[in-house]
Order: structure tokens, then C-alpha cells, then sequence
């Protein structure tokens, strides 16, 4: 059950898979959920390509590490190499918008935090990051201006603008390529409005871009 970048229509994107680069506390408000500071500059992280798995297969929690928490993340797909890019370089280097959960093993993330250790036994391992297929960048009126909403069991769970985030998308995507060289297929997650929490085996997961997309799934049971 290997994991492939697909388009909307469920083709093949054609790109292949890389590695995903992550932000945390891109919404005021869910950095303030967390009890973290807004930060000054973006906090980054990458999840492997070892954690990818699709969004609309059923989630498997990892059994016996505490609270696994969905994170629920507009998805960018890179399509061109990005290296040092300005935000001009980064807009036609965007192959597609999807959907991304950055899963979350928290309690474990908290412990890590404590030691100041690294954060990825919490964030990637395999399945940490359910993709959603990518529709096209223009089906985006526009990337300020994204209703991103999250359902678990028919109840609002997320909610978030992408006009919230602390570092807009493609400001973002250019700050990235001066720390780490994007090329074709690496994905981008940009952060998690507020609302997170934990996942229990038979939720329905129901994730929407207003006028873009709506991808479902379920976690097992
Ligand atoms: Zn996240």
C-alpha cells in the first residue's frame, strides 16, 4: 500500500514522493491552545517520506504511545525546484492544494518538549501524514483566503483562515527554500488552526477547503 501524489481526479500527479516540511504555531490561536509564544520566525520541522499515507485509506493509531492528536493542514505540492526562492519563484512552483493531517503523538511531544529533544519519535513516524489527492492551484481563488474545516463525527472540530496564518503561504514556501532546497514532489504543511485533539478508533474524519475540496476518512477501529 505504498503512497503516491494524486491529483483530484485520482490520476497520478506524476511527481514523486519527498520529503514534507512542516510549520508549527502558524495560527495565533492554536499556538495559544498549546500555551506557546507566537513565534518570530517559522518553526520548522520535516516529516520522511516514510510517514505518507492516504488520507481517504483508514488511520491506524500507533498502540501504546499516548494521545495521538489530528492536526489538520492545507497541503502544498511542490512541482518545480525551489532553492533560495522569492515569493514570485514560488507561486508558478506550486503543482497542487490539498489536504494534510500532521498526526501528533502528544503526549509524547510533551515529553520531548520538557527535555528540549527533537520532535520527531512524535511526528513522524509511519502514517504520520495522511495526504489528501491535489487539486489544481487554480481551483485556489486565492491562497490568502482559504476556509480550512475540519469534522470528526459531524461536529466542527477545526476551523481556521488561511488570511490567520503568521506566515502566509507563500511567504512561507520561499522562507523554507533558504533553509531546505525544495524540488518536485516534497510537500509543504502550513500549520494547524486551533481545536486539535485526540483521535479514537471508528472516528469519522470529514476535512473541507471551502470551494476546493472535502476529503474523508476513518480512523480504525
Ligand atoms: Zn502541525
Amino acid at each position: 500500500m505504498g503512497y503516491q501524489h494524486l491529483r483530484a481526479d485520482g490520476s497520478l500527479a506524476g511527481l514523486p514522493v519527498g520529503k514534507v516540511v512542516c510549520v508549527g504555531r502558524n495560527y495565533a490561536a492554536h499556538a495559544a491552545e498549546l500555551g506557546n509564544e507566537v513565534p518570530e520566525e517559522p518553526i520548522l520541522f520535516i516529516k520522511p517520506a516514510t510517514s505518507l499515507v492516504p488520507f481517504q485509506d483508514e488511520i491506524h493509531l500507533p498502540g501504546g504511545r499516548g494521545a495521538c492528536h489530528f492536526e489538520t493542514e492545507v497541503a502544498v505540492l511542490v512541482g518545480h525546484e525551489l532553492e533560495a526562492a522569492t515569493a514570485a519563484q514560488v507561486r508558478p512552483a506550486i503543482a497542487g492544494i490539498g489536504i494534510g493531517l500532521d498526526l501528533t503523538l502528544r503526549d509524547i511531544q510533551n515529553r520531548l518538549k520538557e527535555k528540549g529533544h527533537p520532535w520527531e519519535r512524535a511526528k513522524a513516524f509511519d502514517g504520520a501524514c495522511p495526504l489528501s489527492p491535489f487539486s489544481r492551484p487554480d481551483a485556489v481563488a486565492d491562497l490568502a483566503a482559504m476556509d480550512l474545516r475540519l469534522e470528526v463525527n459531524g461536529e466542527v472540530r477545526q476551523q481556521g483562515n488561511s488570511g490567520q496564518m503568521l506566515f502566509p503561504v507563500v511567504e512561507l514556501i520561499a522562507h523554507i527554500s533558504h533553509w531546505f532546497r525544495l524540488v518536485p514532489g516534497d510537500v509543504v504543511l502550513t500549520g494547524t488552526p486551533a481545536g486539535v485533539g485526540p483521535l479514537a478508533p471508528g472516528d469519522r474524519l470529514r476535512a473541507e477547503i471551502e470551494g476546493v475540496c472535502a476529503w474523508e476518512t476513518r480512523v480504525a477501529a
